[in-house]
């Protein structure tokens, strides 16, 4: 049966090298494994997956996807797998249209993304994939003090910022990941 998979961790989780190799493990055994993200997510200023160590690749974005028509995802060109990066960006009828994809057309589709924002809310995506997704697996990280990080704390200068207008997490200079305890404190280091 194919599923649809939610694996949601904190800034610096290895989300997007996790989707490289689930991508290159389908390719390495001959199995097509599409790989997408929101168009919404343009920090890599194009087309890429990249992840911090290094490894990238080129996807589509989850918009052309999703528009394709039927005869692609049952004819010939079918994927054997559809891999989401960045799915938190995702609205929550494009997860809607993903459920589809899994239930009508048999085709699995593994999505990574953050849970929730530097305010500590759910991203429109991450909710509606908590709500439907088959699997939900947390992508552990931790905090500088060793426990796990389950929140995304931005930051200016030395001062973390838990209020403010919902913008696109990028950069990996302005976030970090904190357990509750040091995201309620501020404390962003030692
Ligand atoms: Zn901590």
């Amino acid at each position: 049966m194919a599923k649809l998979y939610f694996r949601y961790g904190a800034m610096g989780a290895s989300k997007s090298a996790n989707a490289l190799m689930v991508q290159y493990n389908y390719l390495e055994r001959g199995k097509k494994a599409l790989l997408c993200k929101p168009a919404l997510d343009k920090r890599d200023g194009d087309l890429v997956v990249h992840s911090r160590m290094g490894l990238e690749a080129p996807c589509l974005t989850a918009e052309e996807l999703l528009a394709r028509e039927e005869a692609f995802f049952t004819g010939k060109e079918k994927p054997d797998c559809i891999i989401v990066d960045e799915a938190q960006f995702l609205t929550a009828a494009q997860v809607e249209d993903f459920v589809k994809v899994v239930d009508e057309y048999k085709i699995p589709v593994i999505c990574y993304g953050l849970k929730s924002d530097f305010r500590s809310l759910l991203f429109e995506g991450s909710k509606r994939l908590l709500e439907l997704a088959d699997e939900i697996e947390e992508i552990p990280t931790i905090c500088w003090c060793g426990k796990k990080a389950r929140f995304n704390a931005r930051y200016v200068g030395d001062t973390l910022v838990r209020e403010g207008e919902t913008i696109v997490l990028g950069a990996n200079d302005a976030y970090t990941p904190l357990c509750r305890k040091h995201y309620y404190e501020g404390r962003l280091r030692p």
